[in-house]
């Protein structure tokens, strides 16, 4: 039935918006004055904006973060301030990689009989760094990182792998990355969700539950393409 299986990285292989949530912490304690609404809706708010020019990654989030300050404080952020978000960017690109359970053993157990790809978004060298510190490295025949996950990426990575869209499988946490383009180019889709979920990555549009199949963990993803074939 499938002649690859392609695998998300951030949140469904190992942890990531957490490390995210947690940063977003240390910076509203940062600029407690104007409250955790206001910082958690400007950053929000500068993210969206920014994703054009920075695209999606943690150096974008740093500079986001950097431009809520000085406009929350009306430009008054000091020079140690910015330097402590540096700091909070440089620990988030440090963070030891944890991996989700069960993907170990599903990627391994996988690789035996398919061809896997993992197709991740962000910064380059931190994808890059973090697939090796990840150990899962040797399973993939394939790593691509790309900047967005739209129906057009997809595409040009299967005609780029030469892969019949109706025998490839794309599993992730984001109905709106790995999912909803996945079901728009005619392949299967499998959503595991994870913990929490960064609110531009809920923004989708509708889709049709028959088409994709969802997961509570990776564990059970063997038993599925089994029943798949
Ligand atoms: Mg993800």
């Amino acid at each position: 039935m499938f002649d690859v299986i392609a695998f998300d990285a951030d949140d469904t292989l190992w942890h990531n918006e957490s490390i995210f949530t947690m940063t977003q912490i240390k910076f509203r304690e940062m600029l407690s004055s104007h409250g955790p609404e206001v910082v958690d809706q400007t950053l929000f708010s500068t993210q969206i904006k920014n994703l054009e020019h920075f695209g999606y990654g943690i150096k974008g989030f740093v500079l986001s973060m950097i431009e809520t300050a000085i406009e929350l404080t009306d430009g008054a952020v000091s020079g140690h301030e910015i330097q402590q978000v540096l700091e909070f960017g440089r620990e988030m690109l440090a963070a030891p990689i944890e991996l989700l359970p069960h993907s170990r053993e599903v990627v391994e157990e996988l690789s035996q009989n398919y061809s896997l790809l993992l197709i991740t978004k962000g910064d380059l060298i931190d994808q890059e760094t973090k697939i090796a510190r990840s150990g899962l490295a040797d399973y993939f025949d394939g790593v691509e990182i790309v900047s967005d996950k739209t129906a057009g990426t997809y595409s040009k990575i299967l005609t780029r792998h030469k892969i019949d869209a109706s025998r490839f499988m794309m599993i992730g946490n984001s109905m709106r990355s790995d999912i909803v383009p996945i079901v728009q180019i005619g392949a299967h889709a499998v959503h595991v969700p994870y913990l929490s979920t960064w609110e531009h990555e809920q923004d989708h549009p509708p889709v049709d539950p028959e088409h994709y199949t969802e997961l509570e963990h990776l564990g059970l993803l063997p038993q599925l393409i089994r029943k798949t074939k």
